[in-house]
Formats: structure tokens, sequence, C-alpha cells
């Protein structure tokens, strides 16, 4: 979903999101995504609760593994990139700060909560730490 900063009224925008997406074979989904996009001064914060899960085959076995699991986002998104070292009203340049770059107009929620998805999940699957293989 695409959040259109033209469109935020008094400054914040609510955002609920739940949806699925594959990957290389493996299905993420992401059970549901609780924020808000707030504007504070030239940039916005993303702020909310996540929880998600992944399914995917065992790399060892190739059983079917489910990993679940719950993040608290804080993001700060500008959709300007911005390499000075002007101090903002938070006090902070952008250069001390981790700032999610989007779109001029934009800003698409459900690209961010998949890279955070990707990023939260482990790249090795495995259904446990003790699986002896295809084999055992
Ligand atoms: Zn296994």
């Amino acid at each position: 979903m695409k959040i259109m900063y033209s469109s935020i009224k008094n400054n914040v925008e609510n955002i609920e999101r739940s949806f699925e997406f594959e990957e290389s074979l493996d299905i993420y989904s992401i059970k549901e995504f609780k924020g808000s996009l707030e504007k504070v001064g030239s940039r916005y914060i993303l702020n909310g609760n996540l929880s998600y899960s992944l399914t995917s085959k065992c790399d060892r076995c190739l059983e079917s593994t489910t990993v679940t699991g719950e993040a608290v986002i804080s993001q700060v998104v500008s959709n300007v990139e911005i390499v000075s070292d002007v101090v903002e009203s938070d006090g902070l340049t952008d250069e001390e700060i981790d700032v999610y770059v989007t779109a001029i107009d934009h800003f698409d929620i459900d690209e961010f909560l998949r890279e955070e998805v990707l990023l939260l999940t482990p790249s090795k699957k495995l259904c446990s730490e003790e699986c002896g293989g295809i084999n055992y």
C-alpha cells in the first residue's frame, strides 16, 4: 500500500497492514502491522508493532518449518535524500540517524515491511538446531 504524503491529514497517518508474500519459495506473512506515520519537521517517523511468520523448508531435512516473531518498528522516513549536516528540529543531523529514503510523493509501507521481515528472519532455515539432515 502506498501512502501519499499529500493525503496525510493533521500530520499523522494511522496504518494497519496484513499480507503475505513469497520469496524464493518461502512464504512470509505480515500477520499484523499496526502503527502510524507522523510528520516531524521535514521528516516522518514510522512507529508500530509488527508480528510476522516465515514458512519454509528446512535447509537440511526439507521438512516444512515455521518461524514466528514480533518486532517494534521505529524508523525515520524521508522523501528527500539529504546529504547536508543541517541540524533538524529534533536536534540531530541526517548523518547521525538512519533514514529510510522513499519516493518524493509516497511511502510504500508494504515494501518497507517486506524488507524489514527479510532482515528479521534467518537466511538459513532449520527445523531445529539439532536437525541431522535428510538421511538422519
Ligand atoms: Zn530439519
